[in-house]
């Protein structure tokens, strides 16, 4: 996974017209693990029962503005041509340009897309962020490409989505399989057809052409804040708190070494390959975070290790799903002894696990929520590309924690006043949000 990117997990794409209907299925029928298009409809539903909408701006919320799919020729090393299928879902520009990650993966489709493209729709009002929602990608296996390729296939999707995207109509970022190299080659391919430097048109770059400090470290840092804040809401004094992380990438490892440094003890952290245990707290530093050294958790010393099922079940404070999607689900849901569990991956509890950990009283707070500090500070690397002024990384911290505590307590507001669960209260937060936007701006012509 790209450090730095607005991503989303993969899920399995399914027929469109099949999941139309899909809010108002049986909780106990649902397959797991669900498309996102499926869950993304689902919630935006869910949302909606709760508040006073009119129903002609939740049909349209429903449906994605437009998605293009365009082809990509590439030339192989070889010298032959390879032609792959390239995406751009754009769900809704109300309150702003469309904004959301491209990612290259093999089951990249039109219904992923507009699905994760949903969900930033969600992300970015939720954080009252002047942006839509978008996703787009390629089908393709990047590890199958070389460095050369790589760039060929950027460079010519960047100039096949070119008339779609832009500083101030669509702005892409990293997301799974790309990273902030393939933004600096779309940034260039853009800027070459414009004729000039246009940096506002991805976020996620590297610094030295306009990406912004602290971006990387974006998303941890706001499961950290959210989680800091959710702990001392339920009246726990942070260093009598443990937490376990599942996922030590760019956002678990950043998450657990600032909740190590704010006084949390860090019990269990995993990899792909395990966790180890330490009920007196491990050393967060010392463990190397993904990017340091890949899946070189399990080599540190610890008096125990753990499978990742099994960390997912432990009797900590707070658990922090970190890696991946659909990890908590109805099969293991009830067996979660957590207190609290703080969506750090994208999507990692499916509908069923949620409703049984709604039932047995364990707060989860959601992903839009806690993880959006990385779209968030995409939108401080948009300002400072369109004013051409970089922030410190103070600045850049200090702007997100602002930006973070004004949206925890707009969710918690909901959460209090309407006596539903942290997730609802933040659909409400963004669905109204949007929804009053389409209101105010009507439909045209
Ligand atoms: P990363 O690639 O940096 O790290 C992923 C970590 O998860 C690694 O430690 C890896 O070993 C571990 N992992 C992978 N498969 C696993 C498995 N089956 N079981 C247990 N651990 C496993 O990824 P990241 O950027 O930290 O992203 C993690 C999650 O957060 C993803 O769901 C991603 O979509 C989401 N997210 C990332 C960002 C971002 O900007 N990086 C922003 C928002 C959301």
């Amino acid at each position: 996974m790209a450090a730095g990117s607005d991503a989303d997990h993969v899920v399995d794409a399914t027929d469109t017209d099949a999941v139309d209907d899909v809010a108002d299925v049986d909780a106990d029928a649902e397959p797991e693990p669900e498309s996102a298009l499926e869950t993304a409809r689902r919630q935006l539903h869910h949302a909606a029962d709760r508040l006073d909408i009119d129903p002609n701006i939740v049909e349209r919320l429903a449906h994605p503005k437009a998605v293009h799919e365009v082809t990509v020729p590439v030339e192989r090393d070889d010298g032959s041509v390879e032609v792959f299928t390239g995406y751009r879902a754009q769900h809704d520009s109300v309150r702003g340009p469309y904004k959301g990650g491209l990612r290259y993966h093999p089951e990249v489709t039109r219904d992923e897309c507009v699905g994760l493209g949903m969900w930033m729709t969600w992300k970015c009002a939720v954080m009252d962020l002047p942006f839509g929602g978008a996703k787009g990608g390629v089908a393709v296996n990047p590890k199958d490409l070389s460095e050369a390729e790589t760039e060929r296939l950027t460079r010519r999707f960047a100039g096949e989505i070119r008339d779609e995207i832009g500083p101030t109509i669509d702005i892409p970022a990293p997301d799974m399989g790309t990273d902030p190299q393939t933004m600096a080659w779309l940034m260039d391919a853009y800027s070459m057809q414009e004729g000039e430097t246009v940096p506002g048109v991805v976020t996620g770059k590297p610094p030295v052409i306009g990406g912004s400090k602290g971006r990387a470290e974006a998303p941890g840092r706001s499961v950290a804040i959210i989680a800091r804040e959710a702990i001392d809401y339920y009246g726990k004094p942070i260093d009598e708190t443990s937490v376990a992380i599942q996922g030590y990438g760019s956002v678990g490892a950043n998450a657990a070494r600032l909740l190590d440094d704010w006084g949390a003890n860090v019990v269990a952290v995993s990899d792909v390959n395990g966790a180890v245990y330490d009920v007196n707290g491990l050393d967060t530093h010392a463990i190397p975070a993904h990017e340091e050294e890949p899946e070189a958790v399990m080599d540190h010393a610890a008096p125990e290790t753990l499978t990742n099922d099994e960390l997912l079940e432990l009797d900590v404070d707070v658990l922090i799903p970190a890696a991946l999607g659909n990890v908590l689900t109805a099969e293991n849901a009830g067996r979660v002894s957590a207190d609290m569990v703080v969506e750090g991956a994208n999507g990692p509890t499916t509908s069923a696990a949620d409703r049984i950990l709604a039932d047995r009283d364990v707060p989860v707070i959601p992903d839009i929520l806690a993880n959006a500090g990385g779209v968030t500070v995409s939108y401080f690397e948009w300002l400072q590309d369109i004013n051409r002024r970089s922030w410190s990384l103070e600045r850049v911290r200090g702007e997100l924690e602002d930006e973070m505590l004004e949206a925890w307590n707009a969710v918690r507001s909901e959460h209090e006043s309407r006596g539903v669960t942290w997730r609802d209260a933040a659909y409400v937060v963004a669905l109204s949000r949007v929804a009053e936007a389409h209101d105010a701006r009507g439909l045209w012509p």
